[in-house]
């Protein structure tokens, strides 16, 4: 057995990204990983499959002792030799309790090592614009733990030699105690229009940021309903996020888009959406399942030299043909001599991960304008092979009819609605949609059908589609679309997605 070795590592703040390349990699690689609740949970999608993930942050009826639970937890997993991650929000050993993991691991002879994270007492300020020190204003920062009522007789934190320090107070865990603190720092000297931020969420597409002085902040922060996780900043630094507020000022802060490609598609459009500030909510309405039999496929593969042309229509075709290729003890060798064409960039771009050029990519991705432009080529009399989705839409292969080609188009994936997908939906609607994202127009019809036909659940989002013929079946199934791109890309959907709010704005 090897030896076990448990990680106290940081998981930063919120924002997924924000985690060290460190932390990212033994997550990757980890056996067991312990998180907390305040961890991202994006982050866990990067576990090994066979990793067993424990959620210390609820453990139903166990509220006593639990501190204890979890050290006993990560002292038998790294004594019975597993590789462990214990995943904290922000720094393990800023208010994580993570000293004392380390004590009991240490106890018990365990092997451990700490990676530090970005703690949320600087990165909450930071995304809001807010630097904890500055020449002209403050020249040192303090963090403190606002866990305990300031008023209360032999408090450990002495709140009258942080108030006369001069310097930023960073509070964690204080928003019951919030009128408390500020009445406390008012006591001892601080002035009542001290400016005072406070962040919740920060760095998440939800946060949200609240400035006032001392003397108004516990009330406004009750009348703003702001609550935890929250980091409370005092000093006169918070002013200076009327100049440099960032994040918040994204074309997309704060709306929630939903993204209803399939689960492999859906983060290329999600994080897109994430850098601009939005909140994907991923919904795939869609599952690509491969097939029971692949005969005719197989069967068209080996004999693939009959055929003039290979038409790809979708990324997806290509891993299939890819896949059946290499299971039948062949390669790309196989596709010597054949004119290949890929209907969109995406398209395109997966038969170059096989190392093949399309011979034409129309400028078009729409099917009946994609087959027009291949009219350029003489059609007439040529064998063409179309691997397309089970139910597709049969445009390119009568396109290509009508072109004079005899076509063998076959089936090679199936799509389907996943299985959790209708409590997922409405538990996402229950929460608001800002946007609605629609890539294609089986996107449209299982959302739809999700929704037995019924449009309130949208009515007040803005509709985006990516292109015309998405929309066209939106409008027919009494969708009102907001929103075109003009190039039918993902990438073309979220400018258009963009532009359109940065009009908003500027109304
Ligand atoms: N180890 C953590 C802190 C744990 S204590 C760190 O280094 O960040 C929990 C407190 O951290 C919360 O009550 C809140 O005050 C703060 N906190 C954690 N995540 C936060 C976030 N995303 N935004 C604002 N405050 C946060």
């Amino acid at each position: 057995m090897s030896e076990g070795i448990v990680w106290l590592v940081g998981a930063g703040p919120g924002d997924p990204e924000l985690i060290s390349v460190k932390g990212l990699r033994l997550i990757q690689s980890a056996d067991a990983i312990v998180y907390d609740r305040l961890v991202d949970k994006r982050l866990l999608r990067h576990a090994r499959a066979a990793a067993e993930l424990t959620d210390v942050g609820k453990i139903p009826g166990r509220r006593i002792n639990r501190q204890e639970d979890i050290n006993s937890l990560l002292v038998a997993l790294g004594q019975a030799g597993k590789r462990v991650v214990r995943l904290k929000g922000g720094d393990p050993f800023v208010f994580g309790r993570g000293g004392e993991e380390a004590e009991a691991l240490a106890d018990a002879g365990v092997r451990f090592e700490v990676v530090p994270g970005i703690t949320s007492a600087i990165a909450a300020p930071a995304y809001a614009g807010i630097p904890l020190t500055h020449r002209r204003l403050a020249s040192s920062f303090s963090v403190i733990t606002g866990s305990e009522d300031p008023t209360k007789p032999n408090t450990a934190v002495n709140w009258e030699a942080l108030a006369k320090s001069g310097g930023t107070l960073v509070v964690l865990m204080g928003q019951s105690n919030l009128s408390a603190i500020a009445r406390a720092l008012l006591s001892y000297g601080r002035a009542p229009q001290t400016p005072v931020a406070l962040v919740q969420w920060g760095t998440e597409p939800y946060q949200r940021t609240l400035v006032g002085t001392l003397a108004d902040i516990a009330d406004k922060a009750a009348a703003a309903g702001i609550g935890a996780p929250a980091v409370t900043i005092v000093g006169d630094v918070a002013r200076l996020r009327d100049t440099i507020g960032w994040f918040d000022d994204k074309p997309l802060f704060g709306k929630r888009a939903l993204v209803t490609r399939t689960r492999t598609q859906a983060s290329a459009l999600s994080d897109m959406l994430t850098q601009r500030g939005a909140q994907a909510v991923e919904l795939p309405t869609i599952e690509i399942q491969p097939l029971d039999e692949y005969d005719q496929l197989d069967r068209a593969l080996m004999s693939a030299r009959r055929y003039d042309w290979l038409v790809f229509s979708s990324a997806n075709a290509v891993d299939v043909v890819f896949g059946r290729l290499d299971a039948l003890g062949l390669d790309s060798r196989a596709l010597h001599g054949l004119k290949i064409a890929a209907i969109g960039t995406a398209t395109a771009r997966r038969l170059r991960t096989h190392g093949i050029s399309a011979d034409f990519i129309p400028a078009s991705f729409v099917g009946e304008a994609a087959v027009e432009e291949l009219g350029a080529y003489d059609m007439g009399g040529k064998r063409v092979l179309l691997p397309q989705a089970e139910i597709a839409r049969d445009a390119i292969r009568r396109g290509l009819a009508a072109l004079g080609a005899s076509v063998d188009a076959i089936a090679v994936y199936r799509t389907v609605t996943p299985q959790d997908t209708t409590d997922r939906l409405m538990s996402v609607l229950a929460d608001g949609i800002d946007i609605a994202t629609f890539t294609s127009s089986s996107t449209v019809s299982n959302l739809m059908a999700l929704l037995d036909g019924n449009t309130d659940a949208l009515k007040d989002a803005t509709i985006a589609c990516i292109g015309p013929i998405t929309a066209a079946r939106a409008v027919e199934l009494g969708l009102k679309v907001d929103i075109m791109a003009s190039e039918y890309t993902i990438a073309g959907l979220v400018e258009a997605v963009e532009s359109h709010f940065q009009q908003e704005v500027a109304k």
